[in-house]
């Protein structure tokens, strides 16, 4: 059977950049009963989306269009650049699978942050992709130290998630900008703005679609609550986008997803809402956290980054307490990112599980044998 993998293949690991809560779920025999570890957006879809969807349910058994023709449209009309500048697909994760079909083989340099996004990692090895990384510097990720290594290593693509997954930090716009006016022949940004409309007024840089060196990510599972559909786009100078006719699963969208994110995009006002409660239950964590002697990180996404003090091992402790009791969280993956928790923004009784779980977590993390 391995024989039969082709040799990129055979080189990858068994391994997937994230368990699901339904993994855990099955392996420890009980539900969560807070589910704010994924940074999904646990207000919901708004009530018009819903309706999309359900009145979209009965045609289920057509095929949605494989040109995205609608949605494609109105995200242009919404960002003020034309059609041919935006490519929709399964989510940012399926878009950077196109990615790396579409610009990496085996020997090209990926350059990215040690502890950064991990399924972008994950795509790019998929394709034979070399993957090289700088640290996280204060917490955030160090586009001057990502544009020295692109230079020094001859990169093709660069990764920056801005705000960033996993410690929530972020650039301002201007700060961006010096990063995508770096970037020399021959290399392209991949500007992933999974966490896009939360971030403060100022955070984004204008989109300019005559660049050709810059693809920003975009994605309908975070701010617009459909994680469960799998839709997201990318926009970039239309030559790019028109490449990813080349690999992309024409017909992958599908028709739910398409009427879903059509709705969502058209009820503006729900997004503020959810925009604001999402702010409000980052300072309840933060609060939460200072109740209990934590610092956190400040946070212009949907989670926050709670500091446990110590090591990562000690952060692991305490996300198993929270584990055991029943409040799905994750952590940062590397140091010193994971001296860190990652608390996505839920509702108040899902924030209330956290603020009784987390005191017995840290007792237990502080506890005897230890
Ligand atoms: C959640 C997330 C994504 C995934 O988006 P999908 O559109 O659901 O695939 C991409 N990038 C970052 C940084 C994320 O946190």
């Amino acid at each position: 059977m391995n024989g039969l993998l082709t040799k990129t293949a055979r080189g990858l690991p068994e391994t997937v950049p994230f368990v699901g809560p339904e993994t855990q779920e099955r392996g420890r025999g009980a539900s969560f009963k807070a589910r704010i570890g994924a940074n999904e957006n646990a207000f919901g879809p708004s009530p018009l989306t819903v309706r999309a969807i359900r009145s979209a349910a009965a045609g289920a058994w057509m095929y949605g269009d494989p040109e995205n023709h609608d949605l494609r449209h109105a995200l242009a009309a919404h960002h003020g650049v034309s059609a041919d500048n935006i490519v929709v697909g399964e989510g940012i994760d399926g878009l950077f699978g196109y990615v790396a079909r579409l610009f990496v083989e085996p020997g090209v340099v990926v350059v990215t942050s040690q502890g950064a996004y991990p399924t972008f990692n994950y795509q790019i090895a998929g394709s034979g992709g070399r993957i090289v990384t700088v640290p996280y510097k204060n917490d955030r990720e160090d586009p001057d130290a990502l544009l020295e290594l692109v230079r020094g290593e001859g990169a093709r693509l660069v990764y920056l998630a801005n705000p960033d997954n996993p410690m929530g930090t972020w650039w301002s716009a201007a700060e961006v900008q010096v990063l995508v006016d770096g970037i020399p022949d021959g290399c392209l940004l991949c500007l992933d703005e999974a966490y896009g409309e939360f971030g403060p007024a100022g955070t984004q840089p204008d989109l300019d679609v005559s660049n050709d060196r810059v693809l920003r990510f975009r994605t309908f599972s975070k701010a617009y609550g459909l994680a469960g559909c799998r839709i997201g786009y990318a926009v970039g100078e239309a030559g790019l986008i028109r490449s990813f006719n080349k690999v992309r699963n024409h017909f992958g969208v599908n028709r739910l997803a398409q009427a879903a994110a059509l709705a969502a995009l058209a009820d503006q006002e729900y997004l503020s809402g959810v925009v604001a409660k999402v702010a409000a239950g980052r300072r309840h964590i933060a609060e939460i956290a200072a109740a209990n002697g934590l610092k956190s990180l400040p946070s212009a996404a949907n989670f926050v980054a709670v500091d446990c003090g110590r090591d990562g091992g000690y952060a692991a402790v305490v996300l198993e307490g929270l584990l055991q009791r029943d409040v799905f969280v994750r952590m940062p993956g590397v140091a010193p990112l994971n001296r860190c928790i990652r608390v996505s923004v839920g509702r108040p009784e899902d924030l209330e599980l956290f603020a009784r779980a987390l005191p017995d977590a840290l007792s237990h993390a502080a506890g005897p044998g230890r």
